[in-house]
């Protein structure tokens, strides 16, 4: 580890996820002196997949939108530097990206999301033949939605030529406005479901972006996150920025609301007149000094709801029996009115392993059933623990073989909680998405990588949006807070 002596002048990013990595590289890129301090002895967080018994098991990367050429994702991958080292496939060359499966009677059983908007209106309109106008009022927003993620106006248009709070009704209010069957609700509910924010309270835009984001093309990784994670520091390290690993930031040192440097908890201070926390708001505030912020601040910020944790599975399966699934399937479970109640997500792909497929379940945390735990430190929450997260996957492969049949040669490989979550990446409660962009706390979201401590800035999932996109996107709207919005118009051409 390096003194604070070596680090004049530099800009000291807390946390190696994608969030801290690509504002990094955009800092480095721009001839800032970029240091990286990340608690984990590995880059990456979320990102970041780990193995077992030979196989990569992802955690935040199942799939990715928007990497055509032109589109958002490729055009920040491009920037970055990273396109060519992070390999990908295109989904839905079958025709199809994601199957939903949902549960019980009900109109429609399955809907398969084809790639592509106009494919995607289609199917919708044949699905629903009753509601054909309706659907063409609601895809025009997401094709809207769609136009000004790919022109980047997120961080481009100025004030007056771009304004989210049009959009900023609940997507369920709009639905009920046009009178939508329970069913075509339904489908239009899983986006806002998978990133954690009910309908009935997502921002019309923030679902509409979210979707917007993979129905213009997906994409899986052909390698693994680790290596997605490795090309993003290997990046930032080729242009000279550093990552120190295994050192966890415990204080940000503030002087007269002004920010000077950080304390590790080896003891060690760094001194720095920028730090960025790529980290959650609430961990930034714990490291805070009483008084450094307006309690106005402090009481905005620990007051923010969260999204909901996440359990997963992950298990090997004979691969011949259960070769690669080239879409994502969604397990749904909705209630009489087209709301989303739970849903699973299944992923079957070919694994690093000759003759062996990976099969991840994903599902939502069900917090409650880890409360007990919630005080002990991981590798030490005991046997009941272990049980009980080995008896909730049990109960999850069982379901998932309704779904695909009998499971030849499966072999559980880990399971995990959102307390794995929590005390990986440090996310409060283990929440999966980070804080909850809900219209409800529209306001209290709003420019999250502003704080009032001078040279002190936020990025990460938190400060946007979620999912590597919306990560990325708050990196470029955190450096463009740094250089000031014509400077940042100036210098960084994506
Ligand atoms: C289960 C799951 C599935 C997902 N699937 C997808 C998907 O398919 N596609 C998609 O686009 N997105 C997906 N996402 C979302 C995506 O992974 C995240 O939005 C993104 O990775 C968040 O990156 P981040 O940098 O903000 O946070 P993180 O990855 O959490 O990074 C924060 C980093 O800070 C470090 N840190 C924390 N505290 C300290 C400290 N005190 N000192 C030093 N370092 C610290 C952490 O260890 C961590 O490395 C998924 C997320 C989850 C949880």
């Amino acid at each position: 580890m390096a003194s604070h002596s070596s680090f004049p002048e530099e800009v000291l990013i807390i946390g190696a996820g994608v969030g801290g990595l690509s504002t990094a590289i955009i800092l480095a890129k721009l001839g800032f002196a970029v240091t990286v301090l990340e608690k984990n002895y590995q880059a990456g967080g979320l990102m970041r997949s780990y193995r077992r018994d030979g196989i990569e098991c992802p955690v935040g990367v199942h799939y990715l939108g928007s990497l055509d050429q032109g589109q958002v994702l490729r055009r920040f991958f491009d920037y970055l530097g990273v396109s060519s080292a992070i390999p990908v496939s295109r989904m839905g060359e079958n025709g199809i990206v994601d199957r939903y499966l949902f549960d019980g009677c009900g109109h429609p059983g399955i809907f398969d999301l084809p790639p592509g908007m106009d494919g995607f209106e289609e199917e919708l309109k044949q699905t629903f033949p009753d509601e054909r106008e309706k659907i063409t009022k609601i895809v025009a927003s997401i094709r809207k939605a769609a136009v000004q993620l790919h022109a980047l106006d997120l961080l481009y248009a100025t004030g007056n030529d771009f304004s989210l709070l049009e959009q900023s009704r609940p997507l369920g209010e709009i639905l009920d406005g046009l009178g939508c069957s329970p069913g075509l609700r339904s489908v239009l509910a899983v986006p806002s479901c998978w990133i954690g924010v009910p309908l009935n309270d997502c921002p019309a835009y923030y679902h509409n972006m979210a979707l917007a984001s993979y129905v213009s093309s997906s994409y899986r990784l052909q390698g693994s996150g680790a290596q997605m994670a490795d090309a993003l520091a290997g990046r930032l390290l080729e242009l000279g920025g550093r990552i120190v690993t295994g050192a966890e930031v415990s204080t940000i040192q503030v002087s007269s609301r002004v920010v000077t440097g950080l304390q590790l908890a080896s003891g060690e201070c760094l001194s720095a007149a920028t730090v960025i926390g790529a980290v959650h708001p609430k961990v930034v505030l714990q490291m805070l000094p009483e008084g450094a912020v307006k309690p106005s601040y402090r009481q905005r910020i620990s007051g923010l709801k969260d999204t909901h944790g996440i359990f997963s599975v992950h298990a090997s399966l004979d691969g011949d029996s259960h070769p690669e699934i080239p879409y994502n399937v969604f397990k749904i479970d909705r209630d009489h009115d087209g709301n989303v109640r739970d849903l699973k997500y299944y992923q079957i792909l070919k694994s690093e392993r000759k003759g062996r497929s990976l099969l991840s379940i994903l599902t939502s945390g069900r917090d409650e059933l880890w409360a007990s735990w919630g005080k002990t430190k991981s590798g030490q929450r005991g046997n009941d623990y272990l049980d009980a997260k080995e008896q909730h996957g049990r109960q999850l492969i069982r379901e998932a073989e309704a779904v695909f049949g009998p499971f030849q040669g499966l072999k559980v490989l880990d399971t995990y909680t959102p307390l794995t979550v929590r005390d990986w990446v440090n996310s409060p409660g283990g929440s999966a998405y980070g804080v909850l962009r809900s219209s409800s706390q529209m306001l209290a979201t709003a420019l999250l990588n502003r704080t009032s401590v001078q040279g002190l800035y936020l990025a990460g999932q938190n400060v946007m949006a979620p999912g590597i996109i919306g990560t990325i996107m708050g990196s470029f709207s955190t450096v463009k807070l740094i250089l000031g919005a014509d400077e940042f118009r100036k210098v960084i051409r994506l």
